[in-house]
């Protein structure tokens, strides 16, 4: 099973994908986590990539595009892959079918995780992870259980995203209405597209996500 996520920053793909992961044995493709590794790495990509992430603006497609073929091609997509955060432009979803079809694959599930834009500024801002296993967390929705420990590895060491900051996460909102939400209509041709409501809380969405998928 193939799957698309949608969401604005902060709507908790991450969050749903991780979960989805773990049920249903299909791997979380975040293009965003694959661009702060290489950020991360020192790579030429990640050296491209970085200023433009840091103000909220979208990396350039062909980029994108060829990361995450070879990502799919790889043996832990075979059972199922979760796109988190791709495509997010026209291009990158035409191209989308293309790799897919040359690849023999399909998607058959689009998902739209609906949410405000005013509750996604105290979501970003709450935002940290495990520096260990990724782990999501946020300082009032999903504290880990025992306070500064993370619940899945017992690390102590938490990260906040460089651009986990009211500006970019402006900008960030605006590339998702102009860029990415134009898309919907393409899927919805395709009678693929279905939504969740993403304002509830995080178990009810993932209750809500399972209904979807069966
Ligand atoms: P995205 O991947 O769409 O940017 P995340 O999954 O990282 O979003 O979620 C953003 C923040 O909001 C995280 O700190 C997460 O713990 C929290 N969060 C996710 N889903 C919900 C929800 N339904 N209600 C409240 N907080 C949530
Ligand atoms: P969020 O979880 O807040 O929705 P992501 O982690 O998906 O954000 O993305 C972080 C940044 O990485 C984006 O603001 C953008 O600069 C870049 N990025 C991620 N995916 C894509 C993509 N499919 N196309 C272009 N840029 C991307
Ligand atoms: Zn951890």
């Amino acid at each position: 099973m193939n799957l698309i996520l949608f969401g604005p920053p902060g709507a908790g793909k991450g969050t749903q994908a991780k979960r989805l992961q773990e049920t249903h044995g299909i791997v979380q493709l975040s293009t965003g986590d694959m661009l702060r590794a290489e950020v991360d790495s020192g790579s030429e990509l990640g050296l491209r990539a970085k200023e433009i992430m840091e103000t909220g603006q979208l990396v350039p497609d062909d980029m994108i595009i060829a990361m995450i073929s070879s990502r799919i091609d790889q043996e832990d997509c075979k059972d199922g892959f979760i796109l988190d955060g791709f495509p997010r432009t026209k291009p990158q979803a035409e191209s989308l079918d293309s790799m897919l079809t040359e690849k023999g694959l399909d998607i058959d599930h689009v998902i739209e995780i609906k949410v405000d834009d005013d509750a996604m500024i105290k979501r970003i801002a709450g935002r940290f992870s495990c520096a260990v296993c990724g782990a999501g967390y946020h300082d009032e929705f999903q504290k880990p259980e025992k306070d500064g420990i993370c619940n899945q590895c017992g690390g102590t060491e938490f990260t906040r995203r460089a651009d986990d900051n009211a500006e970019a996460v402006t900008a960030r909102l605006q590339a998702y209405h102009d860029q990415t939400s134009p898309i919907f209509s393409y899927y919805k041709e395709k009678g693929l597209m279905e939504k969740v409501d993403g304002m509830a809380k995080i178990d009810a969405v993932t209750e809500q996500m399972n209904a979807l998928l069966g």
